[in-house]
């Protein structure tokens, strides 16, 4: 199959989700045409060969195409009206079936059913599912915008879509050839084909063959939106990995010490391990480091949970030795003077009941390059131990899922 190249232009990311047969004629036509699609797939609608949906097969043979296979729960479930438990079950489930199928991870985008527009998604389950997948998507509402910028540097982590039916194909139209002529990059779903809510078989084939004539790629969602979180390896699933391209390091004094252990802020949390620092004496430190790339004048939260495991001397930790602090660097790597911004103790005021969140705003300066994102622990008299986890550092509209 001919690849379509990188024209600098537009680009249409074109999902179908559910477990529609019409993914196999929507493949076909894509192939035919050296188009890429995303199924977003809902394992328990599979396999129902009264209603004629798709079979597993069918899932190897768009991956083998160089389509992407995406999850999109395991029962299309209303995620915002089921436990923190049961959420767990739906994000879980379809990663681990698909990823059985296509192999181990390919399976990084996630789509909510029914979306904001029906109630079926809330900050909660923002932030229990986002270590979990690289990239989340929503049903656009009717004031959102689904024109997204094609190259950034802070790619969306939660992107609108538009849904299409017959009623909007020439919206559609307009936005494929809105890609023709700017750099932009336009989410569009549907399920079916000929049925309602949905575009015509005669529909789909419009708008392709206007993409395949003015030279606009439809591309994957992987493919359009990077995997962008600012911190790598946010939840220290990955282990202390010390050399990366972000700058990641442990650093410490002879008595103190950086090490994964397996614990959780909550068990519906993703991943299952934290980072432990520990030190032994009031000559000790350890903390990690992380340098992110950043914006002149971005506006960002850190967050993120902490919590005390043994402390010798528990007015000192709370006073200011376990500590959250953003430092910003200028072009020749010198710290800038007063932008720091530090936040003691990260434990709140009370240590003894376990796992605490703390939030922190952070505005760059003008001269702003790079900044330092540290959480650590430092000189504590007769030495403490205490863990961090799930850690948030994104610009401020983005939320705040620490
Ligand atoms: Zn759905």
């Amino acid at each position: 199959m001919q690849r379509l190249t990188d024209t600098g232009r537009g680009a249409i990311v074109l999902p179908m989700d559910d477990a529609y047969a019409a993914m196999r004629t929507g493949t076909n036509w894509m192939n035919a045409r050296g188009q890429n699609g995303t199924f977003y797939i809902t394992p328990g609608l599979m396999n129902d060969v009264s209603t004629i949906k798709i079979v597993d097969q069918d899932l190897i043979d768009f991956h083998n195409a160089g389509h992407e296979i995406a999850a999109h729960s395991k029962t299309h479930a209303n995620m915002s009206l089921i436990t923190a438990a049961e959420r767990t079950v739906e994000y879980d489930y379809p990663k681990t079936y698909l990823e059985n199928l296509i192999g181990a991870g390919t399976v990084t985008t996630w789509a909510y059913p029914f979306g904001t527009g029906s109630s079926g998604r809330n900050l909660a389950c923002d932030q229990q599912l986002y270590l979990g997948y690289d990239r989340w998507l929503d049903m656009a509402m009717t004031t959102n915008s689904v024109v997204y910028p094609r190259y950034s540097d802070t790619p969306p982590l939660l992107i609108n879509r538009l849904a299409w039916s017959a009623t909007n194909q020439a919206q559609i139209l307009t936005l494929v050839r809105k890609a023709a002529t700017s750099a932009v990059v336009v989410p569009i779903l549907f399920h079916n084909l000929d049925t309602a809510v949905n575009p015509t078989r005669a529909n789909v084939l419009e708008m392709l063959d206007l993409a395949v004539a003015l030279g606009v790629p439809l591309i994957t969602t992987q493919e359009a939106f990077p995997a962008s979180r600012s911190l790598l390896n946010p939840g220290f699933e990955n282990g202390l990995d010390g050399v990366d391209p972000t700058g990641r390091h442990a650093i410490t004094a002879a008595n103190g010490k950086c090490s994964v252990v397996t614990d959780t802020p909550a068990p519906e949390y993703q991943g299952t391990k934290a980072l432990e620092l520990s030190t032994t004496d009031n000559a000790g430190y350890a903390y990690i480091r992380q340098q992110v790339q950043f914006l002149p004048g971005r506006q960002d939260t850190f967050s993120g949970q902490c919590k005390a495991v043994s402390v010798s001397n528990a007015g000192n930790l709370i006073a200011d030795k376990a500590f959250v602090r953003i430092q910003s660097l200028d072009y020749g790597q010198a710290v800038i003077a007063g932008l720091d911004v530090k936040m003691t103790p990260a434990l709140g005021k009370d240590i003894g009941a376990g796992w605490k969140k703390f939030t922190l705003d952070f505005t760059a300066g003008q001269s702003t390059k790079t900044v330092n994102v540290d959480v650590g622990l430092q000189a504590t008299v007769g030495g403490a131990v205490i863990r961090f986890d799930h850690l948030w550092f994104e610009p401020k509209y983005l939320g705040d899922l620490g």
